[in-house]
């Protein structure tokens, strides 16, 4: 049993045709032989044209939402199986954005991911506690109820992404002690969800304001598996910086 980093980039609502394609077309060629796994998930305007430059190398593209149904009268939403007919291989759930601004629960985001991996799709599952839940000290709390969700899942095709919602976008990161107590509660629960040996292969991410100068040691916590990364991934050079602080290989339950 091993996780192999997983190094994704969310562009949220960022990129043209011509960005993309000048920043893949790099990408590809500085994506380390053996290192951590790739995703970059820019707007779903984009990802055809991502799909067909990546093609037959080293990074994956994801999407950064998708509906719960397959197909219907759902005007403006993008069913997953539509996705996988484009050759996405990702997709992110449950952004805090998401559950932020378009009222987004831990219900809806089950059902997308349900529906994601219906289709054939890895799911990058995202959670987090917001600062006034820290503060209350409710973090623990928010996490197992965010998480109790997951049960219908199939674990060996899901990521977790640890995101607190007060680190993203803001440049105050969480301390690497803050995000290893919650990536190793979120693996304990996990074990209770999928079982010990399903959780030790689960890859949580961390999320927020990860950046060049904060990556190797977020990434050198035990059960810290890779990053999902926003802002800083729009800076090519910034976000292979962080591909490159991933420890190489693979680490997980046999160490
Ligand atoms: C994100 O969008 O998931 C994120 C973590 O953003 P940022 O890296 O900009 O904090």
């Amino acid at each position: 049993m091993s996780r192999r980093p997983l190094i994704a980039a969310n562009w949220k609502m960022h990129g043209t045709l011509e960005s993309v394609q000048a920043y893949l077309e790099t990408l590809v060629r500085r994506v380390p032989v053996a290192g951590p796994e790739v995703v970059l998930c820019p707007p779903f305007t984009l990802l055809p044209a991502a799909v067909m430059i990546a093609s037959g190398s080293e990074v994956a593209i994801g999407a950064q939402n998708c509906h719960w149904e397959d197909k219907g009268a759902f005007t403006g939403e993008v069913a997953p199986t539509m996705l996988a007919d484009l050759g996405i291989h990702w997709v992110i759930v449950g952004h805090s954005e998401r559950r932020q601004y378009f009222g987004e629960s831990d219900q809806t985001a089950a059902a997308r991911a349900q529906a994601a991996q219906r289709a054939g799709l890895e799911v990058i599952f995202c959670l987090g506690e917001t600062l006034e839940q820290r503060e209350a000290g409710e973090t623990m709390a928010v996490l197992e109820r965010q998480s109790a969700v997951l049960a219908g899942l199939d674990p060996s095709h899901l990521a977790i992404a640890y995101e607190p919602v007060w680190a993203i976008g803001t440049g105050r990161t969480a301390t690497t002690m803050q995000a290893q107590e919650a990536h190793a509660a979120l693996r304990r629960r996990l074990a209770g969800l999928f079982g010990t040996e399903a959780a030790a292969a689960l890859r949580i991410l961390y999320g927020g304001s990860v950046k060049p100068d904060n990556a190797a040691v977020q990434l050198a916590q035990p059960d810290v598996d890779g990053a999902l990364v926003g802002g800083a991934s729009l800076d090519l050079e910034g976000f292979c910086a962080i591909i490159h602080a991933a420890p190489g290989g693979r680490r997980g339950a046999e160490e």
